[in-house]
């Protein structure tokens, strides 16, 4: 039995819900139906945090759902919902699903115990048990107000704890995107997966294997575009899940440079960080080109060394590393081409004589490869100076720009023989 929980016990304010969420919820339920608030909305609420988004889950079928609403699309195969649109704004409706077996064939599809299509219809009771975390499946009544509870997600919910509903590893193989959510989850949250949850999570990794690309790029996305970008990384390599999604990357990441650790892709995701926070945009063509750029590097350096045309060699390195990685995550090319862009323009930073540099300021992908070449720098890939200059030339006045691509060349070697003779003097005993 479920436990419900009255208004003056829990925190879920009406007046934080989108009104057009709960137009949704009216509107099913003066036509007869079943519905409630469910998944993230309802976590968030009662977390004190504002949701990304509100999913409802109603007994009806997704067809009686378009047939309430007129700005209604019905999407999915695999897991068909219904689509509310109000604006920009989308509700989505889940009618309840069950684990029964199903009456008629193709409801269900199986393979290797991943589930291919999940559309068996349920009550709200069993739809609670096919959910994924026990704080996922809390359900809120915007009639009486109350939130109903049928796997102790409140109280875990108030822990702080990850937990998976069911048999674990089989839940785990049903739907392996499951591994990637806990993470993501326990990343958002800070919250902890707990041990039984935790404890065959590096073994079943490669089961992402048998995940679509596609929806593994949406899962990308929501774990590196959603504020927590660092600490899902950190999180995903500690539990193998990385190396499943960037296969390239990771295998670049257990080398260390010059016996420095790389830390370009952890000051990458940072700064993805900060920008959100700083309510400015991040691209996937950004975020891509920042996971991929280990891997692209050494591939170029490692032709560089062969003696390779540079322009010849990052395109050759991009090449190799996109059209592998593009077996294990998707990229729409509307966000490749750009961040292949941002690498390619990257050897153009070097050139800072005459017009060229006026003319790279025009480009129109130059600021995001600017944004590119600080993250090199800090990471002590390239030199400070270089984008430092960058950075004035920026500021600089007509009259100062000048003066900088005059002198670029001549300004850097005397930098640079500033700077070794004052190590010199720093270190009297290093020669
Ligand atoms: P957010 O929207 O903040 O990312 P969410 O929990 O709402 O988090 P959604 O992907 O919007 O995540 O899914 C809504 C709800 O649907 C979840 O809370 C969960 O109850 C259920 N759900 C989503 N994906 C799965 C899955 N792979 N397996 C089982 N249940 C799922
Ligand atoms: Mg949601």
């Amino acid at each position: 039995m479920p436990t419900v929980i009255a208004r003056d016990d829990h925190t879920i304010s009406r007046a934080n819900i989108s009104r057009n969420a709960i137009r949704v919820l009216t509107k099913l339920k003066s036509a007869g139906y079943e519905a409630y608030l469910v998944g993230g909305g309802v976590r968030d609420l009662l977390l004190g945090r504002e949701p990304k988004d509100f999913d409802v889950a109603t007994s009806a079928l997704p067809e009686e759902v378009k047939s309430v609403f007129k700005n209604c699309r019905l999407i999915g195969r695999r897991f068909r919902l219904a689509h509310v649109y109000f604006g920009r704004e989308i509700i989505e409706v889940a009618t309840f699903r069950s684990n029964r077996q199903p009456s008629q064939d193709g409801e269900r599809q199986l393979e290797n115990g991943m589930i291919l299509r999940d559309n068996v219809y349920g009550t709200l009771d069993e739809d609670a048990q096919r959910r994924d975390f026990t704080i996922n499946a809390l359900y809120y009544d915007v009639g009486d107000f109350t939130v109903i509870d049928f796997a102790d997600g409140m109280s875990d919910l108030q822990h702080g704890v990850i937990r998976l509903l069911g048999d674990v590893e089989s839940r785990f193989r049903e739907d392996p995107v499951r591994l990637l959510r806990a993470v993501r989850f326990a990343a958002k949250l800070g919250f902890i997966i707990d041990p039984s949850t935790e404890s065959p999570m590096r073994r079943l990794a490669p089961l992402l294997k048998d995940v679509p690309s596609a929806r593994l790029y949406e899962e990308v996305l929501k774990l590196f575009l959603g504020g927590s970008a660092l600490e899902s990384f950190e999180k995903l390599r500690h539990y193998g899940l990385f190396g499943q999604l960037f296969p390239a990357t990771e295998e670049a990441l257990s080398h260390e440079d010059h016996d420095f650790p790389i830390t370009f892709v952890n000051r990458g995701l940072n700064n993805t960080d900060t920008r959100l926070q700083q309510d400015k945009s991040v691209t996937p063509a950004f975020l891509f080109a920042v996971l991929l750029w280990e891997p692209v590097r050494l591939g170029y350096e490692a032709l560089l060394a062969q003696d390779v045309q540079p322009v010849e060699a990052l395109q050759t390195a991009a090449n190799d590393v996109l059209s592998d990685q593009l077996k294990h995550v998707s990229i729409p090319k509307r966000f490749s081409y750009p961040m292949r862009d941002i690498w390619q323009l990257q050897p153009r930073f070097e050139q800072r004589q005459g017009k060229r540099p006026y003319r790279f300021l025009s480009h129109p992908r130059f600021r995001a490869a600017y944004d590119f070449l600080l993250l090199r720098a800090e990471a002590g890939e390239v030199e400070l100076e270089l984008s430092n200059w960058w950075t004035e030339f920026q500021r600089a006045n007509s009259q100062q720009k000048q003066s900088m691509t005059e002198q670029g060349r001549r300004g850097r070697r005397r930098h640079r023989k500033r700077r070794s003779s004052k190590n010199k003097s720093n270190n009297p005993g290093d020669e």
